[in-house]
């Protein structure tokens, strides 16, 4: 069996947002980097499609901004729901600081397809779609590359770094031996599609009900909608008829009607498992693992993609000028994940309350859901939801782009 040799300064498994933004950045500085992604395309649904203000910011930061607003979106100025029957604004978006006083509500294939279109321009930026990393490969207690198979048979990709950012199921991290610490999720989530009509609501929009939670994201001409149901409980719901279904989602949100008919068979409906858990430690000599594939983070405010760029841009401030002189050591792995440890882990935090006070009673079916004192201080004084809205949209911590475009890149 013929092994292809490849050689370069990073190579980055994964190409969702966090190794795609990696990808774009350390080329855009003059960094050969090689981005392994298993799929051909990233056609896939349902991966999130939420670009938060922070990640617009970054890429007016890059001069990106203008073209990347051209791109189909839609603007979503505040985040509503529905709690029993109580209809609450969570967050608004127009009372933040900087140009973009919203989500921009983008299918991540586009953003994906947006970053590697601008990564192309670079002579280091060599995206391999089809190409999946199997093992890694080890020298002297140092990982200096990564065995993988792709159309053309095994690939052994030899840099000075190897990323993984391979999201939640990672298999970098696992080779690599690295210890996850699991938060656990009481989770998981059903995703479909329901057609949407012109006057239905124009937010994104979440219910939530003794027993069920429904969160509905506006795509245009249909609503991509998650069912969230408690973790591990989709086997025997899916041994149901799919009218029982159905009629679970026309309990929480009426106003459907007959368009939950559009759910047809289990075949429509596709499951997501949510993990939330981190590494105690994202580095070894030669590796280091940033988004999902070093702290997975659940669905609960959106804010994985947003977060995953963020490790993306520490990552490149911190380690292209060390990649360009060949001379990365583990105390700039190590700085990475000081930098980006601190906002993962608040981060985290608020996810696991939401989880525990609200999620996981309001599915066990032990909590009558109504709007807690905060989200009705958020009602009544409306000025108090620039908090939220400054803390989904921008975050903690936020990063900027301190790498410049190299001569000749
Ligand atoms: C149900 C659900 C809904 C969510 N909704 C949202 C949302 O609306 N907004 C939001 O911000 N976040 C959301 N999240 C979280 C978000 O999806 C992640 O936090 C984010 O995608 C992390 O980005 P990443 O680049 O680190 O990893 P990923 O997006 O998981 O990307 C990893 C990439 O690596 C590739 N890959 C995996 N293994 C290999 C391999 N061995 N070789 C090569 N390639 C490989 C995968 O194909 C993938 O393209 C959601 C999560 C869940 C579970």
């Amino acid at each position: 069996m013929s092994i292809n040799t490849l050689t370069t300064q990073c190579c980055i498994v994964g190409g969702g947002p966090a190794g795609m933004m990696l990808g774009y950045l350390l080329a855009r500085a003059g960094v050969d980097a090689a981005i392994l992604e298993k799929h051909a395309d990233f056609l896939r649904d349902f991966r999130g499609d939420t670009i938060h203000p922070s990640t617009m910011e970054l890429m007016q930061e890059l001069g990106l901004l203008d073209a990347f607003l051209r791109l189909p979106h839609r603007k979503v100025e505040r985040l509503v729901g529905e709690i029993g029957n109580v209809r609450v604004t969570m967050a608004e978006f127009a009372r933040l600081p900087g140009a973009c006083k919203f989500i921009a509500f983008m299918p991540q294939w586009d953003f994906l397809d947006f970053l590697a279109d601008r990564g192309r321009r670079y002579r280091g930026f060599h995206l391999m779609m089809r190409t999946e990393a199997a093992d890694l490969i080890e020298q002297g207690g140092r990982i200096v590359g990564v065995r993988a198979d792709s159309e053309a048979g095994v690939a052994e990709i030899r840099a000075d770094l190897v990323i993984g950012a391979d999201g939640r199921h990672s298999t970098i991290r696992e080779r690599a031996g690295l210890k996850v610490e699991d938060l656990g999720a009481p989770m998981d989530v059903l995703w479909m599609r329901l057609s949407r009509r012109p006057d239905d609501y124009a937010e994104a929009f979440g219910h939530f009900e003794t027993g069920g939670i429904l969160i509905m994201v506006d795509r245009g001409d249909y609503w991509q909608c998650a069912y969230v149901i408690q973790k591990g409980s989709a086997d025997e719901l899916m041994k149901r008829d799919i009218g029982d279904f159905r009629s679970m989602i026309l309990a929480l949100s009426p106003w459907l009607g007959e368009r939950v008919n559009e759910v047809k068979s289990w075949d429509d409906v596709k499951l997501l498992t949510v993990a939330l858990d981190r590494l105690p430690q994202w580095y070894r000599p030669g590796l280091l693992c940033i988004g999902d594939a070093a702290h997975a983070m659940s669905p609960i405010g959106g804010v994985g993609i947003n977060l995953a760029v963020q490790d993306a841009v520490a990552a490149a401030n911190i380690l292209a000028e060390p990649l360009r002189a060949g001379a990365v050591t583990l105390d700039h792995l190590s700085r990475v994940q000081a930098r980006r440890q601190w906002p993962t882990r608040v981060t985290q935090a608020f996810q696991r309350t939401i989880q525990s006070r609200v999620i996981g009673p309001v599915l066990a079916g032990t909590m009558q859901p109504k709007p807690p004192l905060a989200l009705k201080l958020l009602d009544w004084f409306p000025a108090l939801r620039g908090i939220p809205a400054r803390f989904i949209g921008i975050g903690v911590r936020p990063e900027h782009v301190r790498t410049k475009e190299a001569a000749g890149a």
